[in-house]
């Protein structure tokens, strides 16, 4: 356990689960929510892992108009059931300004996509609230917009702030981005924020999100967000990056001896 001389702040989700501290925060979960009994298996699964969070998107930035936009608000009563049966956290992406208050309710931390990183005014409403935000990196920000992006919400009020390293753009296609490590050391060293990262998005190929998962924990990173699914090949968005239950569970057990490490 974490003896990083760098102070990270200890960001409360419920009275029992935090970011930051001397337990990693790790969130599983599939791409979007596809049904109730997709994400009670997925709950109940996680639950034993165990992990700290569960992930699923309801309104999705997906890049062509044409692709699975999500299930909108049947995902959130979906959502909002899963969260009260197992009394795990939700973590699901807010959009836009006018679905904070509809999600806030319902959801333990609003996410806000790469695709809205630099988005000032969703930046600034959440920051009017007390949620938790976690802010994922643009798809080609530097660390210094990313710094920025969370300072636009801590400056509006709102501390409690989790980061999260998605992988950028590079000239290589064979990842769907490439996954910083050495955004995360640094991030560590300059902010006190917790640090996420995901490796599902850094990649795009699921054969490759475990080893990178366990090299994001050796590099300090606070936690992990993982895209998982019972029958992963038939996801509706992301197949092709998203692991088994099975893989799931396989890997946050390997990581207890890594984090114990660092
Ligand atoms: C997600 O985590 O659901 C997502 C859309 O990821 P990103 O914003 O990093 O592309
Ligand atoms: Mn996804």
């Amino acid at each position: 356990a974490k003896t990083h001389a760098h102070h990270t702040s200890e960001i409360a989700i419920t009275p029992h689960i935090s970011v930051g501290g001397k337990t990693l925060f790790i969130v599983g979960g599939p791409c979007s929510i596809e049904s109730m009994s997709q994400m009670d298996t997925i709950a109940q699964t996680l639950l034993q892992a165990p992990v700290q969070g569960l992930r699923g998107g309801i309104y999705k930035p997906r890049t062509s108009p044409y692709a699975f936009q999500g299930l909108g608000d049947v995902g959130l009563d979906i959502l909002s059931a899963i969260r009260k049966r197992y009394g795990l956290p939700v973590i699901t992406e807010v959009m836009a300004i006018h679905q904070i208050e509809k999600l806030a309710p319902h959801a333990d931390v609003l996410q806000v996509g790469s695709r809205n990183m630099q988005n000032f005014d969703l930046l600034k409403a959440l920051g009017e609230t007390d949620k938790p935000v976690l802010l994922k990196r643009g798809l080609s920000a530097t660390i210094n917009e990313f710094v920025m992006a969370a300072e636009y919400i801590a400056s509006h009020g709102n501390s409690n702030i989790i980061l999260c390293e998605r992988g950028i753009r590079s000239f290589d296609n064979y990842t769907r981005n490439v996954l910083d490590l050495g955004a995360v050391v640094a991030l560590k060293q300059i902010t006190h924020l917790p640090v996420l990262v995901d490796p599902s998005h850094a990649t795009g190929k699921r054969e490759l999100v475990a080893a990178l998962a366990r090299a994001a924990i050796a590099a300090g990173a606070d936690g992990l967000m993982i895209e998982c699914h019972p029958d992963p090949e038939q996801s509706i968005s992301d197949a092709r990056q998203t692991i088994s239950l099975e893989a799931m569970t396989g890997l946050v057990e390997s990581l207890t001896p890594i984090a114990q490490a660092v």
